[in-house]
């Protein structure tokens, strides 16, 4: 059975979310404080840590590094903040996804699957691959092509990591606005295909034979590697 570890201060969030993810089938343990999720993580490593960034003493960010510096077990940031700096902060920080409050505990169940069910290039603990001459850090959040760093602005970065992290899968535009824009965002899809038409351009001189970020038509868009 997989377990979850639940890190959250606010008993009515946390207890909701234990009862959403003991009926998916999950094993839940809960911890309201940094000390106390630590020693949890400790004694039992968890599938997943849900991680919640407004916590007393140690925050959220610190508990991350606090997790990272053991384990690349999947994290995911609860956040009541919505800003998507805090979602950079969290991503920079390691975390594997983040959901604003208020959510629904459905979609919180959706999401932990989703991670779970990521391909577990991370087990070495690097968070780091390698598509051909194209390298990805998504810690660091860098990029480099033959050698050589590309610039790329933050959105346009969480649009290649979103891919990146499901090569070969099919990646909706939904999706990727749900997951890299505004949860809200109410923009149109050609927020996305500008994304996609500066990243191909910054991946020019990644060779085909490689892998491309795809267009599959009328349904999203898909990084394709050997
Ligand atoms: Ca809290």
């Amino acid at each position: 059975m997989q377990s979850i570890l639940i890190v959250e201060d606010e008993e009515a969030i946390a207890r909701v979310l234990a009862a959403y993810l003991r009926k998916a089938g999950f094993h839940v343990t809960r911890a309201a404080d940094g000390q106390s999720a630590l020693e949890a993580f400790e004694e039992a490593p968890p599938s997943l840590v849900l991680l919640d960034i407004m916590l007393p003493e140690m925050d959220g960010f610190e508990l991350l590094g606090l997790i990272r510096e053991r384990s690349s077990c999947p994290v995911i940031m609860l956040t009541a903040r919505d800003g998507i700096k805090d979602r950079l902060a969290g991503l920079d920080g390691g975390a594997d996804d983040y959901m604003s409050k208020p959510f629904i505990p459905e979609e919180v169940i959706a999401r932990v699957r989703a991670v779970l069910r990521r391909p577990s290039q991370w087990s070495d603990g690097s968070r780091k691959r390698h598509y051909g001459s194209l390298f990805i850090d998504f810690s660091a959040r860098s990029v480099f092509l033959n050698g050589a760093e590309v610039s790329l602005s933050p959105r346009d970065m969480s649009v290649l990591l979103f891919l990146a992290e499901r090569p070969n899968q099919i990646c909706t535009r939904d999706q990727l606005l749900e997951h890299v824009w505004e949860m809200d965002y109410d923009g149109s899809d050609r927020a996305v295909d500008l994304s996609i038409k500066r990243l191909r351009q910054a991946l020019s001189h990644w060779p085909g034979s490689e892998g491309e970020i795809r267009t599959l038509r009328g349904t999203g868009y898909q990084l394709w590697t050997t």
